[in-house]
């Protein structure tokens, strides 16, 4: 065998799998192979200027390479069972908490020191978004931003580099089950381990698919998340993300008795372009560093849709809507909410006239051409539900971005070990359709890092 482990791909679950594994068994020889670049090549060729919108690279930057989808992420790293995956439904809560608490530790030594943890403990805005129909989940969260925790990932790669061997830029086309162990092949060459841990995260959907179609490992589909990232003025927001920095809001709406929630919100932040597969969405991020911080804050809202048979493929769904907004927009729309409510796109002369600054560059349209009605109507009805709380959300300048959709992996089937019908195939992180988020696809990286090293 040429490794004992090989851990495919670079993301949180990856990165925390290699540090476990090298703290806990320093013997093993461990490779790690990663589509994308090298975490110091890693640039997004969108600078506002001469490249305005996303050119479909190869691999993207944001997406790909060291550090994975987490990168250029905000760095929220949250603390709780309640939201970010279904870890506890295979290894327990109390395992999975003690674990995130060890990854915040190590976040800590790296680089983050100093950062604020954010609780929703004992907060007066429970009692305040209960009156409303609102209702605010419980976490603790840790803000890095993306400036510390590009700073504590370039930190994580220099305790691992001469201890794990790196393959940057070198996409594993197939896993294959040999005599002891697994075959990871590349376009160049076969490697041979003994175990393997694929963390292949969200932009490996597709190939994981295919490498469970193969080993006939068992899935079943999962939910898709659609909706808009919102944009308005810091002020509106800022007595909630002051205290909490992040809050997660869930609304039931009255008209279908769906359920609508705030996801990644970013104060002082910025909206950004997302390319999964070559379909642009949005997301968000923001900084820590204050000189870095807009005066924007902006958060996603978003509707789950999980579908009964004979419709299986939900993905195939939210691709099929951000779709329509990429032909109509040529990549993300932005309406104004005033717009929409009066039934009118937003022009570029309309949008001049906002006292809102757009933080993206996205095209004016109109989203009632693109969302659902049922997925519109929850999102309008969830501003008005939040513009209790924080009066101006339903402002008429108040910005919303189409689509943003969150594609989760279908669920691989692993046992309490996240160890897969092939004993020493483990498949982890977002990949795995079980994590949903940085701290999650970290823990589940350490979980079976450690069980590697008991067993070797
Ligand atoms: C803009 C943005 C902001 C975000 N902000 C937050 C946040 O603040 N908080 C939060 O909790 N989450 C956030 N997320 C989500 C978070 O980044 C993911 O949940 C997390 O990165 C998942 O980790 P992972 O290791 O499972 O997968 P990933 O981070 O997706 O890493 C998977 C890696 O595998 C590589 N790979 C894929 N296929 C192959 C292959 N065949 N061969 C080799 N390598 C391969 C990919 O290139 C990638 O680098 C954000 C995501 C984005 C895009």
């Amino acid at each position: 065998m040429n490794y004992d482990v090989i851990i495919v791909g670079a993301g949180p679950g990856g990165i925390f799998s290699a540090y476990e594994l090298v703290k806990e068994a320093p013997h093993l020889k461990v490779a790690v192979f990663e589509a994308g670049h090298a975490l110091e090549k890693r640039r997004c060729p969108i600078d506002g200027d001469k490249v305005k919108s996303c050119i479909s690279c190869k691999t993207c930057s944001i997406m790909s390479g060291f550090g994975g989808a987490g990168a250029f992420s905000d760095g929220k790293y949250n603390i709780t069972n309640d939201f970010g995956g279904t870890l506890y439904e295979y290894i327990g809560k109390q395992k999975t908490m003690e674990l995130l608490h060890y990854v915040d530790d190590i976040n800590m030594e790296y680089g983050g020191e100093g950062t604020k943890l954010y609780t929703t403990k004992g907060s007066k805005f429970k009692k305040e978004c209960i009156r409303h129909d609102l209702h605010l989940l419980d976490a603790s969260v840790r803000h890095l931003g993306t400036d510390i925790n590009y700073i504590v990932l370039g930190n994580l790669y220099n305790h691992l580099k001469d201890k794990v061997e790196f393959f940057f830029d070198t996409p594993v086309k197939t896993v294959a089950i040999i005599d002891g162990g697994y075959e990871v092949q590349c376009s160049d060459a076969n490697y041979t381990c003994k175990q393997c841990i694929i963390s292949v995260g969200r932009v490996g959907s597709k190939w994981m698919e295919n490498v469970c179609k193969e080993l006939e490992i068992p899935t079943k589909s999962n939910r898709v998340d659609i909706g808009v990232r919102v944009e308005l003025p810091a002020d509106v927001f800022s007595h909630l993300t002051d205290e909490l920095y992040e809050s997660k809001i869930v609304y039931r709406t009255s008209k279908y008795g769906d359920k609508v929630r705030t996801f990644c919100m970013n104060p002082k932040g910025a909206v950004v372009n997302e390319n999964t597969n070559g379909i642009i969405t949005a997301n968000g991020h923001s900084y820590e560093d204050p000189a870095l911080q807009t005066e924007n804050t902006n958060f996603a809202l978003l509707v789950s849709k999980k579908f009964s048979e004979p419709f299986k493929d939900s993905n195939g769904y939210g691709e099929s809507i951000a779709r329509l907004s990429n032909m109509l927009g040529g990549g993300v729309i932005v309406q104004r909410f005033g717009d929409l409510i009066r039934g009118q796109r937003s022009t570029e002369k309309r949008m001049e006239e906002a006292f809102i600054t757009p933080t993206l560059q996205a095209t004016p349209g109109d989203l009632s051409l693109v969302l659902p009605k049922r997925i519109l109507d929850g999102i309008v009805e969830m501003i008005y539900a939040l513009d209790k709380i924080a009066p101006g959300t339903a402002n008429d300048d108040t910005l919303l971005y189409g689509v943003e959709v969150k594609f989760y992996n279908m669920e691989v089937e692993v046992d309490d070990k996240l160890e897969s019908l092939h004993k020493g195939l483990y498949i982890i992180g977002d990949g795995s359709g079980i994590t949903h988020s940085l701290s999650h696809a970290s823990a589940s990286g350490v979980y079976v890092a450690r069980s590697i090293s008991k067993m070797l």
